[in-house]
């Protein structure tokens, strides 16, 4: 049935795609012109009709006070984010725009929310599909970049839902790609993906274990993609005009426009050829001709290509590898189509990259992998499983302006922990909640997400209410917060929709701050991914003893179980997580055939070549256990 259909959708800078899978392979779905890409760009028509694509395109030039493009770059950002942004692109703001206030964007006489533009984009892929299957389509899966915050990723859910689409999982982009190139079949080995589109360059290093990819470090360029190479040969064609032809040309808009398509197509033809020509009219029966050898292209745009250089070093760097430990690179994004570009790829990892799936579809595929397996699609998709860490540390502010952290940076989402809190005062009825997100020690080093009030406390002595925080980070990286005081039974939640995200540099300098303290970081850390391991494993176990393999144990095998799982509970609330790590390997041991038979009765494939812990079989990454705070113990 066609309103069954999930789609993947590659909501790109430059531009937007939407794919699906086709019986075992995935493919993108051609827009009624038959291109499969969709430029990001939102224009207003004449009659102020809303046009999206290809046929707004042309209005960036006819009419710019009415068209938007790059959009994705303010995405769940604030005013106080976006200042480096204005010096490079043309957005033009709404006038009365307050601080923290969500963006407004003037196109016309009406100002948008950049989830809004966005949802243009979304809506004209949302038509596409439709046109395609000849039904509602109404289910999406859409990609985001890997160093996307809460804020961006929520912005794009919210585009999500104002296109009428119900998004049922963001999905970083390098994990699409690898996806899209089936890497989760390999279960193990590291990824790189090199993705270099119009405006931005972003690297991302993937872990891949037993199918499952973790973000292991990100590093790029935000400013820096085939738009740089397009200016400098705009550039060189201008100097020319004026040196041969002695012809300024650069005020007039319609002849730089123009020289820009014969630049690009040049730079496209030079993907696939050793030379391209150019050749411009211009004003006054003047007329711009010019060849120009891969040679001369490679020469000119080095400099572009060069910079994508650092950005991989770093990354690997943080990643804590070397080039040499790479298995697999993935090139992602049109300007990876050429080939001096794959070049200088090849020799940084020292591997050929793939290069089979077009790199401008390849996210869009990868997304409809994805969207096929939350659809419950093939027997061997259906059990995968997909995780992403959260890249800075969640808490609230608790007495004294410190940071309580409640789930820590690096945790693999979705995840959820709760901890317990008290007053501070005698008869307090308000108890203020400051949701923080960082990595220091003291409230005001952090960044402020929300605050909220859990009103109507009953009036008690100070220590007495007891007041339990649950945080919960959805899929899609999405935080829920709700305080609830137990006694009472009062209430107060927020879903963490800050209306501005961090500046890259502001990520930047929070992890690095943060590595001061790495160490004592790294020690607690050790004990609360102990403790959830043995949650986990003690979970798993529960569910293996309602299945018949546990009747097929011997009954020795059977008691020994039994008595390493209450070695492991009596353990694990402690703070020694060699204690528990060992209770938990005796217990892996233990349950290894129990394992092996709960997967020979075809109840659980998922368990293959696993031991229990890994299955997922509990409740996996949601059952976080929490700090527990001592008062109330
Ligand atoms: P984004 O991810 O930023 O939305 P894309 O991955 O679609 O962007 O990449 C768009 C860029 O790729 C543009 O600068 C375009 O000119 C460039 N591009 C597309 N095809 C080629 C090609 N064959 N050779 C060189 N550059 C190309
Ligand atoms: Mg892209």
């Amino acid at each position: 049935m066609a309103s069954d259909y999930i789609v993947g959708i590659d909501l790109g800078t430059t531009n937007s795609l939407v794919a699906h899978m086709q019986r075992e392979f995935p493919a993108v779905i051609p827009g009624e012109d038959g291109l499969n890409l969709v430029p990001s760009v939102v224009a207003l028509d004449e009659k102020n009709q809303i046009l999206v694509g290809n046929p707004a395109r042309k209005y960036l030039i006819e009419t710019p006070e009415r068209t938007v493009y790059s959009i994705k770059r303010l995405m769940g950002r604030g005013v106080e984010d976006i200042q480096e942004e204005l010096k490079f692109f043309p957005f033009r703001l709404a006038d009365d725009l307050q601080p923290g206030e969500v963006l407004r964007i003037k196109m016309g006489e009406r100002t948008y929310t950049p989830p809004e533009i966005s949802a243009q984009v979304l809506r004209q892929l949302k038509r596409n599909a439709e046109r395609f299957f000849g039904g509602p389509v109404t289910k999406a899966v859409i990609t985001v970049p890997a160093y996307f915050n809460d804020a961006q990723r929520q912005a794009t859910k919210d585009a999500g839902r104002i296109a009428g689409l119900d998004v049922l999982r963001l999905v970083n982009e390098p994990t699409a790609a690898s996806l899209a190139y089936g890497l989760d079949k390999k279960k193990n080995g590291i990824v790189a993906v090199y993705d270099l589109g119009g405006g931005t360059f972003d690297i991302s290093i993937l872990k891949l274990h037993d199918g499952i990819f973790e973000v292991i470090a990100t590093n790029g360029d935000t400013h820096l993609g085939g738009d740089d190479i397009d200016n400098l040969l705009i550039a060189i064609a201008l100097d020319d005009i004026q040196g041969d032809l002695k012809l300024d040309v650069r005020r007039n808009g319609e002849a730089v426009q123009r020289i820009r398509k014969a630049v690009i197509e040049a730079k496209i033809a030079l993907s696939s050829q050793p030379s391209a020509r150019l050749d411009v009219e211009l004003p006054g029966a003047n007329r711009y001709q010019r060849e120009i050898t891969r040679e001369a292209f490679e020469q000119v745009t080095d400099p572009v290509v060069q910079r994508t250089i650092a950005p991989c070093k770093q990354a690997l760097k943080d990643a804590g590898l070397k080039p040499g430990q790479i298995d697999e690179v993935v090139l992602v994004g049109g300007s990876t189509r050429i080939p001096k570009v794959r070049q200088i790829v090849q020799d940084l990892f020292g591997r050929v990259p793939h290069t089979d799936l077009n790199p401008d579809e390849v996210v869009a595929l990868g997304a409809a992998v994805q969207a096929n397996i939350l659809g419950g699609g093939s027997e061997i998709t259906k059990e995968m499983l997909l995780l992403d860490v959260t890249p800075l540390s969640l808490g609230i502010e608790v007495a004294g302006g410190v940071t309580d952290k409640i789930i820590l940076r690096n945790s693999t989402i979705p995840a959820s922990a709760t901890q317990y809190y008290t007053t501070q005062v005698d008869g307090q009825t308000n108890v203020a909640i400051h949701v923080l997100q960082g990595e220091r020690e003291l409230a005001r080093d952090c960044r402020s997400l929300a605050r909220f009030d859990l009103k109507g406390v009953p009036p008690m002595p100070a220590g007495m209410p007891r007041i339990e925080v649950k945080f919960l980070i959805d899929a899609n990286g999405i935080l829920q917060v709700s305080a609830r005081e137990q006694r009472s039974g009062q209430e107060a939640q927020i879903a963490v929709q800050p209306s501005y995200g961090l500046t890259d540099e502001q990520v930047e300098n929070m992890l690095l701050e943060s590595f001061d303290y790495a160490e004592e970081d790294f020690r607690q850390r050790q004990v609360i991914e102990a403790r959830r391991e043995a949650d986990t494993i003690l979970m798993a176990l529960a569910k293996g003893k309602k299945n018949e393999a546990w009747r097929d144990l011997t009954s020795d095998e059977r008691r020994r179980i039994e008595t390493l799982e209450r070695a492991l509970g009596a353990v694990q609330e402690g703070d020694d997580y060699q204690a528990i790590r060992k209770g938990i390997d005796a217990l892996n041991q233990a349950t290894m055939r129990l394992a092996e038979l709960m997967m020979d009765s075809a109840v659980t494939t998922a368990l293959k070549g696993k031991t229990m812990d890994e299955t997922g079989l509990g409740e996996g990454p949601q059952a976080g256990h929490p700090v527990a705070k001592a008062e109330f113990e």
